[in-house]
C-alpha cells in the first residue's frame, strides 16, 4: 500500500463494510477494514445454522479471503472502542492489544445488536440471533432439548423440554418457528424411542397484532395460516414480562397474564444499533432514534464531518429499514462518494435507496415475498427466495456447498449439521461469568512480555550457574 494515498478506514465486515470496501477496489485509495470478527456474516441465513441445515462456514467466509485479491485493502481484527472525530483516529482492541488507526475518510458500518427492551437479563435464557455464536448456542439448545426430553421422568418435564417459544413474529421469528416445527414434526420423528417429537409445541409470539408487520396485513395473514398449518401456535398482542430458565410470562392488553413452561426460548424481537452511535452523537450533536440509530445527512455523512459516513443498521435516514440492501447500497454509495472526492469530481447527490423487495421463508417450498406492489406467496415466492440467497451468498464455494445442503434438506427433510458441542452450549455462559470476559482466558501482549523477560532472566541465571560450576553435571 502507498502510505501517502488517501486512507479510508471501514469499521465492520458486514454488508455495509464489505460492500463499501469492495466498491473501493479500483480507487486511488488505501483501505483498512477493522472488524471484531474475522468473517463476513450473512445474517439472513443464521436461522439455518441454528436449525442444522447449514454449517457456520457456509454463511461466514473469512473477510481476509474475500478481499485477498483486492491489493488496496488490508483487514485487521479488533473491536473498535473509540472514534476520535477531531484527531481522525479509530482505536481498536483485541486480547489486550490496542491499535490506533488514522483515517482521511471513515465508513462506520458496525451494525446492530439484539434489543431485549430493557430486560437484558432475558438473554441468558433466550439467546438472540445476531452472530455465529448465537446460532451455534441455539443449535445446541434446540437439539439438546429433545435429548433431555428423552431422559425426562415426568410428563410435565417432557412437555417443558418439548415446548419451544420464539419471541418475535418478524422474518427471523417466522423462519425460526417454521424450521423448529419441521424439525420436530418431520426430521426427528424417527430418532427417539421414548418421546414422540411430533408432540412438541412450537409457539411464536409477538406484542404486535399481526405476523410479519412490514409485509402488510394480507401477506402476514398468509404467513400465519401457513405456520399454523405446520403446527406452529401463533400468539399475538402478548408482551413478554418475565423470562427465566424454565419458561416465560406473557401479558396481554386486557391485563391478563399467561405463564408458558418452555425450556427453549429464542429471542427474535428488537434491534439496538451499535453503541458506537453514542460516541458519534456526543461528538457531533446528531440525534439518536429509539433504536439508537444516528441521524445522518442525505449523503450519509455526520453533521460537520463530511469525511465520516455512517451506513446500514447504525444510521437513521428517511425511516429506511434495517435490511441488507440498505447497508449494501449505503456502503457502495459512500465508497463512490469518496472516490469522486479523491478524483476531484462533484458529488453524486443525496443517497437514494432502491427497494428490491423483502421475503421470508416459512418452511420447505413455502415463502412470502413483497416486491413493489406485487405480493407473492407459496412455491413461487420460495423459488425467488432461493435464487436471491444463492446470488447474495458470498463466494462460489459457499454457494455450491449451501446448494448441496439445501438439496439434502429439501429432498429428504434431513439436516446435515446437527452437531453441537459442549463448548457451544456452555462455554459462552461460563465465559460471561468471568470478570474480564474473554480477556481473562488469554494473556495480553503486555503480560506476555513480562513473562518472557522473567523466563529470559531465569535462563541467563541457569547458564551462569552452570558455567560457574555451581549447578549441573560435573565431568572430569
Ligand atoms: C437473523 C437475521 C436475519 C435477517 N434477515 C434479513 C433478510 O432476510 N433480508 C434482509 O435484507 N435483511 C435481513 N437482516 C438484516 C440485515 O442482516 C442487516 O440489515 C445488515 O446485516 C446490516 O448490515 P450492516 O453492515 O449495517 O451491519 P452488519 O451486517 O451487522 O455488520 C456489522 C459488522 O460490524 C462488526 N462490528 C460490530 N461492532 C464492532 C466494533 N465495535 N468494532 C469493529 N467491528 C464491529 C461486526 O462484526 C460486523 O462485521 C437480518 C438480520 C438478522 C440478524
Amino acid at each position: 500500500m502507498d502510505s501517502k494515498r488517501h486512507h479510508v478506514v471501514v469499521i465492520g465486515s458486514g454488508f455495509g463494510g464489505l460492500f463499501g470496501t469492495k466498491a473501493l477496489k479500483g480507487s486511488d485509495v488505501d483501505v483498512t477494514l477493522v472488524a471484531k470478527t474475522t468473517h463476513h456474516l450473512f445474517q439472513p441465513l443464521l436461522y439455518q445454522v441454528a436449525t442444522g441445515i447449514l454449517s457456520q462456514g457456509e454463511i461466514a467466509p473469512p473477510t481476509r479471503e474475500v478481499l485477498a485479491k483486492q491489493r488496496n485493502a488490508r483487514v485487521i481484527l479488533g473491536e473498535v472502542t473509540e472514534i476520535d472525530l477531531a484527531a481522525k483516529t479509530v482505536v481498536s482492541n483485541i486480547q489486550g492489544r490496542q491499535s490506533v488507526t488514522s483515517y482521511d475518510s471513515l465508513i462506520v458500518a458496525a451494525g446492530a445488536g439484539q434489543s431485549y427492551f430493557g430486560n437484558d437479563h432475558f438473554s441468558e435464557f433466550a439467546p438472540g440471533m445476531k452472530s455465529i455464536d448465537d446460532a451455534l448456542e441455539l443449535r445446541g439448545r434446540i437439539f439438546g432439548a429433545f435429548e433431555l426430553a428423552e431422559l425426562a421422568q415426568t410428563e410435565a418435564e417432557i412437555e417443558r423440554y418439548l415446548t419451544f417459544v420464539v419471541v418475535g413474529a418478524g422474518p427471523t421469528g417466522v423462519e425460526m418457528a417454521g424450521q423448529i416445527a419441521e424439525l420436530a414434526h418431520k426430521t426427528l420423528r424417527r430418532d427417539f424411542r421414548r418421546i414422540n417429537t411430533r408432540d412438541a409445541r412450537v409457539i411464536m409470539l409477538d406484542a404486535a397484532p399481526q405476523v410479519l408487520p412490514p409485509f402488510g396485513a394480507k401477506l402476514g395473514a398468509v404467513a400465519q395460516k401457513s405456520l399454523e398449518k405446520r403446527g406452529v401456535e401463533v400468539i399475538l398482542g402478548g408482551m413478554v414480562t418475565d423470562l427465566d430458565e424454565r419458561g416465560l410470562t406473557v401479558q396481554f392488553k386486557d391485563g391478563s397474564d399467561r405463564r408458558i413452561e418452555a425450556a427453549t426460548k429464542v429471542w427474535a424481537a428488537g434491534v439496538q444499533a451499535n453503541a458506537l452511535t453514542q460516541t458519534l452523537a456526543d461528538q457531533t450533536g446528531a440525534g439518536l432514534d429509539r433504536a439508537g440509530r444516528i441521524s445522518v445527512n442525505p449523503d450519509l455523512t455526520l453533521p460537520g464531518h463530511p469525511e465520516v459516513f455512517v451506513v446500514g443498521d447504525m444510521m437513521a435516514l428517511d425511516n429506511l429499514p434495517g435490511v441488507a440492501q440498505v447497508a449494501i447500497q449505503g456502503g457502495k454509495y459512500a465508497a463512490k462518494e469518496i472516490t469522486r472526492r479523491v478524483e476531484e469530481k462533484p458529488s453524486q447527490g443525496p443517497f437514494k435507496y432502491f427497494d428490491k423487495g423483502s421475503m421470508a421463508t416459512i418452511s420447505r417450498f413455502s415463502a412470502v415475498a413483497l416486491v413493489g406492489k406485487v405480493h407473492l406467496s407459496g412455491f413461487l415466492a420460495w423459488l425467488m427466495w432461493l435464487a436471491v440467497h444463492l446470488l447474495y451468498l458470498t463466494g462460489f464455494k459457499n454457494r455450491f456447498t449451501a446448494l448441496m445442503h439445501w438439496m439434502v434438506t429439501f429432498v429428504s427433510n434431513d439436516r446435515q449439521e446437527r452437531t453441537a458441542t459442549v463448548q457451544q452450549i456452555y462455554a459462552r455462559r461460563a465465559i460471561k461469568k468471568l470478570k474480564g470476559g474473554t480477556a481473562s482466558v488469554a494473556s495480553s501482549p503486555v503480560e506476555w512480555n513480562s513473562v518472557r523477560t522473567r523466563l529470559e532472566a531465569q535462563a541467563l541465571e541457569e547458564a551462569r550457574l552452570t558455567d560457574a560450576g555451581e549447578r549441573g553435571v560435573h565431568t572430569g
